[in-house]
């Protein structure tokens, strides 16, 4: 029975890896995932703190709700969370950014964000395509970019350099993460997905404001098919099945976050969904 309902949970999660808003304020236990990269998110959301001699690179803040939990898991890790350089986010979406005022109030970190996301964090999600005009958890504090991100730049701390890529369709500005590391010996790499997901309610035919939107996703598809990838990591844990992997590492043995099959069957399986959808918008277009 357990088994079974084993597989059904690992079947639905490759189905739908839809993440629960519910989930975005449980507390998760703070963790180690490779290198000099820590995991400080909740259940529901990821932010990534990467260390580095000259001070800590924060990856997304989350609601402002769980500012408080980042730094209590950065703490317990050891770490300072006034330390923090820099604050960079996956997409301009709340369960990412929301919190990004106050960690920027807090610590005086500079937060860099990529070009098409700026007007969306500087207005405090009013800007946004989808979720500008809903109002309620999607607005938050706006906040002021310190430095503009562009397709291929890098961002670089202490030794350390991340890459940001480009990968729009969720969000105009969404953005997907790469980075190397040292492990065993190993130059690996690390990719922090930013999300190839439509969302329910996305038009994708048609779209008055974001006119562009399915040549995006078809852009980003490419670029996330083309990415060497080797440790699996992204803006929910849901992407890479953080819940299911995290007991195993700490259990010991080799490291369950490296998993380049793991992110071409999450990456296919996303491609999939957004192509049905697309057809099924293209079909209703047409009648
Ligand atoms: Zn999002």
């Amino acid at each position: 029975m357990l088994r079974k309902l084993a597989i059904a949970t690992a079947l639905s999660l490759l189905a739908a890896p839809a993440i629960a808003a519910s989930d975005y304020e449980v507390p998760f236990a703070a963790h180690h995932v490779i290198a000099n990269i820590y995991f400080v998110g909740t259940k529901g959301q990821a932010n990534y703190l990467i260390t580095t001699p000259a001070g800590n690179i924060l990856v997304n803040s989350g609601l402002e709700t769980t500012v408080p939990m980042t730094k209590e898991s950065i703490a317990k890790l050891g770490f300072k969370y006034g330390d923090t350089k820099i604050l960079l986010i996956s997409h301009a979406h709340f369960d990412h950014d929301a919190g990004s005022a106050l960690v920027v109030k807090e610590t005086g970190a500079k937060y860099d964000v990529m070009d098409s996301d700026v007007a969306v964090v500087e207005s405090g999600g009013k800007n946004d395509f989808n979720y500008g005009d809903k109002g309620g958890e999607n607005l938050y504090p706006a906040v002021k970019v310190d430095r503009v991100l562009h397709d291929g730049d890098t961002v670089s701390l202490g030794g350390t350099v991340l890459t940001a890529h480009k990968t729009p369709g969720h969000t105009k500005g969404c953005t997907t993460w790469t980075m190397k590391v040292k492990d065993g010996g190993k130059t690996l790499d690390v990719v922090i997905v930013g999300s190839p997901n439509v969302n329910p309610g996305y038009v994708l035919v048609g779209n008055k404001k974001y006119p562009g939107i399915a040549q995006d996703y078809e852009k980003t598809f490419q670029v996330l098919k083309s990415l060497p990838v080797d440790v699996f990591l992204g803006a929910h844990g849901a992407y890479y099945g953080m819940d299911a992997k995290y007991p195993k590492m700490t259990a010991g043995g080799a490291n369950v976050f490296i998993d380049p099959a793991g992110y071409k069957a999450y990456i296919a399986n996303r491609e999939a969904a957004f192509r049905k959808e697309l057809a099924k918008q293209q079909a209703g277009a047409k009648l």
